[in-house]
């Protein structure tokens, strides 16, 4: 919103731009902080410059929405990019239960009311990752994988982790079809089976109770003799009868069958015996995260585990006016909890240092027109059909063009890392390709009809009859041409 341009036409305006002044003043007045400035910080020099975002927000998990919040809250142009997994690991989580003040509550509805929070102080959301980020210079470009150039005043990186993988034989090959690290996106798809977990944190107990419900028997398997989660989760596991936890036990290889799980290898490390199961049908990896920090390699001080060293009890990273928080940075604690009360330091500390290179409402004002505005280019909307009546309507209506049904949840990361790639895809092939989303948890009739065995999957259709399906988790490059395949 174009807060400066009301000052000059009315009352209202000026008096908004007076507390705008207040709160810049505010900031002034609490930092008290000596920074690190950039040696080529000039204000002056980012007039005339094109996309200015005074603060970035790169990831959109529970540390970049509070610092978001606390950016947008003070006034400042906040632009969040939301990255491949919007929302982070908590649209991966079933409940939480220890999110401060709420008892118990879905990871996708906290990140969900977050988002809108920070929306309602004028956070602008856009559905684009960073694809590369220069910190060699001052203001800092960043790339978006639509391909918008962002020069960042200040950055907030909030990239999170990622699950790690095994490195066992099977895994890749079976990755998608029977083997996981989201138990909450394909428990339904285990029914009455044996399946195993890797682990003894409290993931690998998040998984194995969301599996208990679904599965006859879940096996988790822990390496060492001891879990490794907390005493509260602990009890949890004990309460399910349908779960066992085997000790000293490691995975060795996962077999399949006609492109899916079909039995695995594992090993007790005590006795070193190996064991054939082939009852287990389903793998589901819970062995910790790595932080993704491979965009700011070699430009900002890393550990040797790869997390954003940052200075002190503060978010400052090692470039001037760069701040992270959550799990890219926090090896420790790994709470969503904790990354929103340092997301909430790091805010604090980019409008401090904006602040302190001179940032203010006159800047603002003469920055306004340069400023990056996602509404002007971002408006294709993907169509949810939620019946096999609506999508009978549709094929009624669309004769001519090709049609991709998007199956997913709204708890599952793949799909929602597919979301940002279908909206892009969706609108270069907008003529020849009409791509419709259905969300499986609701849905049960069109799951039903098209027989769908997992989310995410694709079921592509020529004058509405089935040509092709597939379960994988595609990039931009790769779902650009699987659609385009069809078109010939
Ligand atoms: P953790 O690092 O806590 O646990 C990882 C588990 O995987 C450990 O048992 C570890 O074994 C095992 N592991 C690691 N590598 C391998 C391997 N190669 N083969 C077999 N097993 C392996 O990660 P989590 O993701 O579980 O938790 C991360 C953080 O998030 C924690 O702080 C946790 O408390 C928090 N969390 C909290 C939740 C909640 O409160 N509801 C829910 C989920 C997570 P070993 O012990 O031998 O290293």
């Amino acid at each position: 919103m174009n807060i400066l341009k009301k000052r000059s036409a009315s009352l209202i305006g000026a008096m908004v731009v007076l507390s705008i002044g207040a709160l810049f003043l505010f900031i002034r007045r609490s930092s008290n902080i000596q920074f690190l400035k950039a040696p080529d910080v000039n204000l002056k020099k980012v007039y005339g410059t094109e996309n200015v975002v005074p603060f970035l927000v790169l990831g959109s998990g529970p540390a970049s929405l509070a610092a978001a919040l606390y950016g947008a809250r003070t006034r400042v142009r906040t632009v969040v990019l939301k990255g491949n997994q919007p929302g982070g690991q908590l649209t991966g989580t079933s409940y939480i239960e220890n999110w401060p003040a709420i008892r118990k509550i879905r990871g996708v509805e906290v990140v969900k009311d977050f988002e809108e929070q920070a929306a309602s102080f004028g956070a602008v959301m856009v559905s684009d990752s960073a694809k590369s980020v220069d910190l060699s210079s001052w203001p800092y470009k960043v790339v978006t994988e639509e391909g918008k150039e962002l020069s960042a005043l200040s950055l907030f990186i909030g990239t999170g982790a990622t699950p790690k993988k095994l490195g066992v034989p099977g895994e890749s090959e079976y990755w998608g079809n029977g083997v996981t690290t989201c138990a909450i996106c394909d428990a339904p798809y285990h029914k009455g089976d044996t399946v195993i977990v890797i682990g003894g944190g409290d993931s690998a107990v998040e998984e194995a109770l969301e599996l208990s419900a679904y599965a006859s028997e879940v096996r988790m398997l822990v390496r060492k003799d001891v879990l490794k989660a907390s005493p509260t989760m602990s009890e949890h596991l004990a309460k399910c009868s349908n779960v066992k936890v085997v000790f000293n036990t490691s995975l060795l290889k996962i077999n399949g069958l006609d492109g899916h799980v079909d039995s695995v290898d594992v090993i007790n490390s005590e006795t070193k015996k190996t064991e054939h199961w082939p009852e287990v049908k389903g793998v589901f990896l819970a062995i910790g995260h790595q932080p993704n920090t491979w965009l700011f390699k070699d430009q900002i001080k890393i550990s040797s585990t790869g997390y954003i060293k940052l200075q002190g009890r503060r978010q400052l990273t090692s470039k001037p006016g760069v701040f992270a928080a959550g799990d890219v940075a926090d090896y420790r604690y790994k709470q969503a909890g904790v990354a929103a009360g340092d997301g909430i330091k790091a805010g604090l500390d980019a409008m401090w240092w904006l602040s302190e290179i001179g940032y203010n409402t006159d800047i603002e004002e003469k920055l306004e027109t340069s400023f990056f505005d996602p509404q002007l280019d971002n408006k294709f909307e993907i169509t949810q059909v939620k019946s096999v009546g609506e999508l009978n309507e549709i094929f009624k209506e669309v004769k001519n063009k090709l049609i991709i049904l998007d199956f997913y949840t709204p708890f599952c990361p793949s799909c929602m890392h597919m979301m940002p790639v279908i909206q892009w895809v969706g609108t270069k092939l907008a003529k020849k390709v009409l791509f419709l989303k259905v969300d499986a948890s609701i849905a049960f009739d069109l799951v039903k009809k098209y027989q769908v065995p997992q989310v995410p999957h694709f079921i592509v259709f020529k004058h509405g009859e089935i040509i092709d399906r597939s379960n994988e988790v595609l990039d931009r490059e790769g779902l650009y041409s699987f659609a385009k395949s069809y078109l010939k």
